[in-house]
């Protein structure tokens, strides 16, 4: 697909109209450039839809760009995340520092981020190594992979469930619990403007990591919940969308309907991969025989660790769709074809 996104030079903090501005916040290193940091305006100063990288320059952007726009950083009264994930809520502890502002975010990511808060390095590291040698990565790339994680966000002052109305006074921004990049992503409905702000769910031009960790987890199933989470969103009609990435777009139901295609392709051509290949599997196996961005061997171990989760998630569903076995009580685990 031609992409329209560009630099994060390129980008500036917007007036996006019904009282609804976006600012662009730098992810220093990352190929995706940019958050699209959201403020919704209230006369109780304004709720952020994310808050961005935990970086100087990032804060920078962020406390800049809602000056730019007439907006004090230290009048937020809110900080919504659509998930966890360090490109969201890795400031939002810093804009509560600035402005006493709480933070709310699903409950399910909530959790996460508690665990997170109470997991050690080392325990983190032993739970990666652990997770790839039972998916089949030898033992050397298993200790490559590690490392090189971000610190976890702010624990929130508030958790939301599926259809829990954001403090905002005057306005309506409620939760839409849209599980699947991860177990608590939520998009946000401005029912008063009747606009959707997507987070990660649903982007104009790529599509979210969807993984399972461990990847030999068989008690959920995230691509199967993402792709319910896409119908779900559809049922909004043609909104305009607020993604947290590249840019906005109309017309989420068109597109969130189009990455469920990707995903419908994308397991069906791992259904023939299998059947090509009747022996069972490992994940590791199988990550090397889909198709990536780019070629297996071009990967880093942290790209084959994604695609490994990527794989793994579509094997879940295909296991949850009754079409595929899971070879379990052997160590690596391994899938095989039922119907081939
Ligand atoms: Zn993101």
């Amino acid at each position: 697909m031609k992409t329209r996104r560009r630099p994060y030079t390129e980008q500036r903090p917007q007036d996006l109209g019904g009282g609804v501005w976006s600012v662009p916040v730098p992810i220093p290193g990352n190929p995706l450039g940019y958050t699209l940091v959201y403020a919704v305006e209230s006369p109780q100063g304004p709720v952020l839809v994310d808050a961005g990288w935990n970086h100087p320059e990032a804060w920078e952007a962020l406390s800049g760009g809602l000056a730019t726009l007439g907006m004090d950083v230290a009048s937020v009264r809110g900080v919504v995340v659509t998930h966890f994930h360090p490109d969201h809520a890795g400031l939002a502890g810093q804009v509560r520092e600035a402005s006493g502002a709480w933070i709310a975010m699903h409950e399910d990511d909530a959790a996460l981020v508690r665990l997170m808060i109470g997991y050690a390095g080392d325990a983190q590291d032993t739970f990666r190594s652990d997770m790839l040698r039972r998916a089949g990565a030898d033992p050397d790339e298993a200790r490559e992979a590690s490392g090189g994680r971000a610190a976890p966000p702010a624990q929130p002052d508030r958790e939301l469930r599926d259809g829990d109305l954001v403090d905002l006074p005057g306005r309506r921004l409620r939760a839409v619990h849209t599980p699947g990049h991860t177990p608590g992503h939520i998009c946000l409905h401005l029912e008063d403007a009747d606009r959707l702000f997507t987070g990660d769910h649903v982007l104009p031009g790529i599509t979210p990591h969807v993984g399972i960790y461990p990847y030999d987890r068989d008690d959920v199933d995230p691509l199967g919940d993402f792709l319910r989470s896409l119908d779900r969103v559809a049922g909004f009609g043609p909104l305009d969308a607020l993604p947290a990435h590249e840019w906005t777009f109309p017309n989420v139901a068109a597109r969130a309907a189009e990455i469920r295609d990707h995903h419908e392709d994308k397991l069906q051509r791992l259904r023939a991969l299998l059947a090509e290949r009747p022996e069972p599997l490992t994940i590791w196996e199988v990550a090397a025989m889909m198709t990536w961005n780019r070629p297996w061997d071009e990967l880093s171990p942290m790209l084959r660790g994604m695609a490994a989760g990527e794989a793994a998630a579509h094997l879940r569903t295909l296991e949850v769709q009754g079409h595929v076995r899971r070879h379990a009580g052997v160590e690596p685990v391994r899938f095989q074809a039922l119907d081939s």
